[in-house]
């Protein structure tokens, strides 16, 4: 038995002694109000024992992790057509650049980039009666928690200023791989990112991608084969160009959001979310990185 709460609970406590905690993302204003000190872990394991540290109950904006959610409902939805739209290779870029997307003809590199999750949720504006309402349930169902909302004021923050996201949905639309309108989808998008969350929260509704598809109460979202592919692409493209970075100092399918959020999995073994909002220049939570890294190393556990 490993004893996860003392190693979480030493962790945060050399988190907090670090000095440079990063730089909280600006770029979307709403989120520039964020508390740099702001530090939280919890973990789930496959026996559903939660341990927690720190803010792990603070609601953050969860922002691009959200873009695993959206992928596990699309794929439950459409099945491997998915892929005709988009590839499944690492971009080594940043998560806004467009140069490849006009390169490629249109096809974005992966789910996980900003285009990439734009077609996403174009698929889910498309197959879903109501889109954010429905994306919504999905979420409070995956969590069995109700309380969980969009954040319009960060949605609304992220519309008056996502120019690049609007550039590449324009880019997507030009070569047909966008069926609805640019605003229609660009609303949902910016309303899946602005999902206010907590790392409880969180590490419950990655369950299913650690527990073959199945979330805590048996409930199955998607076969084993989907899991293998969703977890695939957390390894390769979750953290963006610092993919192969997370993969070597971490050894676990990730996801990051700009928010400072980071969620992470042990395959049968655990889910693990962490919140710092300072962020390093490749747009990731240094803290939470790092913390990471000292829970792999101390618990001798990775997919490797
Ligand atoms: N909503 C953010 C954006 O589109 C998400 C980016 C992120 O979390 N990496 O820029």
């Amino acid at each position: 038995m490993i004893a996860y709460q003392s190693i979480i609970d030493d962790i945060a406590k050399t988190s907090r002694k670090v000095a440079n905690k990063g730089v909280v993302a600006s770029y979307i204003p709403e989120l520039a109000v964020n508390n740099i000190d702001k530090f939280g872990i919890h973990l789930v394991d496959a026996n559903n024992n939660n341990y927690s540290t720190g803010d792990a109950l603070d609601s953050f904006s969860i922002q691009s992790i959200s873009k695993v959610l959206t992928l596990a409902l699309s794929f439950s939805l459409v099945g491997d057509d998915l892929w005709k739209r988009i590839d499944v290779e690492p971009s080594g870029d940043p998560f806004n650049h467009l140069s490849l997307l006009e390169f490629e003809n249109g096809i974005p590199r992966n789910p996980f980039i900003n285009a990439g999750a734009i077609v996403i949720a174009d698929i889910l504006v498309s197959h879903l009666k109501n889109p954010k309402e429905d994306f919504l349930n999905f979420i409070q169902e995956l969590t069995n928690d109700t309380t969980i909302q969009y954040n319009e004021k960060v949605a609304l923050s992220e519309k008056n200023t996502g120019f690049r996201n609007y550039a590449a949905a324009n880019l997507l639309k030009s070569y047909g791989n966008l069926h609805n309108d640019v605003d229609t989808v660009l609303d949902f998008y910016f309303h899946q990112c602005s999902l206010e969350m907590n790392c409880k929260q969180l590490a419950n509704a990655f369950f299913i991608f650690m527990n073959h598809g199945k979330c805590q109460r048996g409930k199955s979202y998607l076969n084993i084969n989907q899991v293998k592919r969703i977890n695939a692409l957390m390894l390769t493209c979750g953290f963006y160009d610092e993919a192969g970075e997370f993969a070597f100092e971490v050894g676990l399918p990730g996801k990051s959001g700009v928010g400072g959020g980071i969620v992470a999995l042990l395959p049968n073994t655990y889910c693990v979310a962490t919140w710092s909002p300072g962020l390093n220049p490749k747009g990731n939570s240094k803290l939470g990185m790092a913390a990471l890294e000292e829970l792999t190393t101390k618990t001798k556990q990775s997919i490797f």
